[in-house]
């Protein structure tokens, strides 16, 4: 059956060959076991479930948050001659209901659907009455509660599934998935470790780069006077941080436009395809854009403040470079950042359990913006991304011609003031404490009285706020669960305290020792 496989490739799609993973996963499909297939965006999953559901006999239902991708995706395969089809809300009623007759009849060899789907009676019906090839599973992370997008309403499909008679293999595919959500995924949908297909996160063409310290509007004004014809995407954390830019940069004489939740139907549909069809090379959104737009020649994407986490990061940032051509993404980080996200968290619905669960990601999010490590390699390790190892060459970090200076002595006392305050304050007032500041809350607290007082006071306090912030990166302070960070030593800063490790950092190799404020944020 491969073999068949690899002429459709070749008679439909006019491919020579197949991508990494693509013919491992296909092969797991056709010998009929369930599959999950974990690949980059632009990877190629889509290959994954089509060239099984046109080898295997009947009608594959391929499940979609996307209602906007299912039609260019059957458009795509009505164009090789191949019968598709997608039910969903967008569709009148009738239209509805004489395409699920059709199905009925066996007429389509795929159906994309949204999870909604589920819920009609109708539907479910339809499906239990003819003969299915098999059923994927797009953008697999939503079924999973540790997912930074979770649907509910998908997760309980599976349920629904297990009790139609002529259930057909399974297939998962998504390009973000934690080790975590992977080991939910392959749970619920009954893959074994066998049939895992995870070719990596990796993507060779992007570049990494975190800017602080600047104005954030004046590097966007400057970046984009560099690349006048290219499109972009910049994001904003709130509604009114995108009205307020794509404003100015609109009067700076811009192509801009801006999406975002706030805005009606109509006119975040007039954006979307403005943007699609090259009307405006700018973007300015916040997170409500993204999902289902499919735009291959993006070339940027900036994040005019920090995200939540670093899958929202990597999946926002990845919608750069799809057509394989590099892709620059851009963070500007400012402390406000942290702030901000801390208290979007806190105000959410979510229970406790689940909040503490985003504190921590946060605070991994927060880490990525103070590591010195190449940041794509820092990426791929939270992910647990077993293929990548080397560093990338060109973000930031690694580019940074600084100089690398021995901090051990430094982080040794900052180590033990954390300690003597007793690991329950955060990294402002343990700065305050190091630098000898008489403020209210340090004599309160006797702390003018401890050994470590005043004891690094010829740094700046920004300047050691920010060299915490780097040491919580490293691992050698634990910012603590809950809501506020409150410093802990780990196991890690102990072997720092008894000398056996020493601790480096990269510092600008101009400024001197009286001087470092490494990082002017
Ligand atoms: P994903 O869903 O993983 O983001 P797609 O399925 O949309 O990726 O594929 C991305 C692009 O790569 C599409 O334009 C597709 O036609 C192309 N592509 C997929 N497989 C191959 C292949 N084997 N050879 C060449 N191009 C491919
Ligand atoms: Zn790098």
């Amino acid at each position: 059956m491969i073999e068949q496989a690899k002429s459709f490739l070749q008679e439909y799609y006019g491919f020579t060959s197949f991508r990494p993973g693509q013919e491992e996963a296909i092969q797991h499909v056709l010998q009929n076991r369930n599959t999950l297939a974990v690949m980059p965006t632009g990877g190629g999953k889509s290959l994954c479930y089509q060239i099984p559901g046109l080898t295997l006999e009947g009608t594959a239902i391929i499940i979609s948050p996307l209602i906007s991708l299912m039609k260019d995706q059957v458009d795509a395969l009505s164009s090789y001659g191949i019968a598709a089809t997608y039910i969903n809300s967008s569709l009148s009623f009738e239209e509805q209901r004489d395409r699920i007759h059709d199905m009925k009849r066996g007429r389509y060899q795929f159906v994309y659907v949204a999870p909604e789907r589920f819920d009609s009676s109708s539907f479910l019906s339809t499906i239990k009455q003819i003969k299915l090839s098999l059923i994927a599973f797009d953008e697999a992370h939503c079924i999973s509660q540790w997912g930074h997008d979770f649907r509910p309403s998908y997760r309980s499909i599976v349920q629904t599934l297990y009790q139609i008679p002529n259930l057909p293999v399974i297939m998962g595919l998504t390009a973000t998935a934690t080790q975590e959500v992977i080991r939910d995924i392959k749970k619920l949908i009954q893959v074994t470790d066998e049939s895992v297909v995870n070719t990596g996160f990796a993507r060779e063409n992007l570049s990494f780069r975190m800017i602080k310290g600047r104005d954030k509007r004046d590097f966007i004004l400057e970046y984009l006077e560099q690349r006048p014809n290219e499109s972009g995407i910049i994001y904003t954390a709130t509604r009114k941080d995108a009205d307020h830019l794509q404003n100015f940069l609109s009067k700076k004489g811009f192509s801009a436009g801006k999406y975002h939740a706030g805005m009606t139907e109509n006119q975040r549909k007039q954006v979307q395809s403005d943007f699609v069809q090259d009307e405006i090379t700018t973007i300015i959104a916040t997170n409500a854009f993204g999902m289902g737009i499919d735009k291959s020649n993006v070339r940027y994407v900036i994040h005019y403040s920090m995200p939540m986490n670093i899958e929202s990061y990597y999946q926002e940032a990845g919608r750069a470079g799809r057509d394989g051509e590099p892709g620059d993404c851009v963070l500007l980080f400012s402390g406000q950042d942290i702030h901000l996200q801390r208290f979007l968290i806190d105000q959410s619905m979510m229970g406790e359990e689940k909040k503490k669960d985003e504190y921590q990601k946060l605070q991994s999010m927060i880490n990525y913006c103070h590591t010195h490590m190449c940041l794509q390699q820092y990426i791929l390790d939270y992910f647990a991304d077993p293929t990548h190892t080397e560093p990338c060459g060109k973000c930031s970090n690694c580019l940074y011609e600084g100089e690398e200076k021995d901090m051990t002595k430094e982080a040794q006392m900052v180590l033990s003031c954390v300690k003597r305050m007793g690991e329950r304050f955060g990294a402002g007032l343990t700065a305050k404490v190091l630098r000898g500041s008489s403020d209210q809350k340090v004599l309160q607290f006797k702390f003018h009285k401890l050994t470590t007082y005043g004891i690094l006071s010829h740094y700046t306090e920004k300047g050691l706020t920010q060299f915490i912030n780097f040491l919580t990166a490293e691992g050698l302070l634990s910012p603590g669960e809950g809501r506020y960070p409150t410093l802990k030593l780990t196991p890690e800063s102990v072997t720092v305290l008894k000398g056996e490790k020493p601790v480096k950092m990269l510092v600008e190799t101009t400024t001197s020792e009286q001087e470092i404020d490494y990082d002017v944020d």
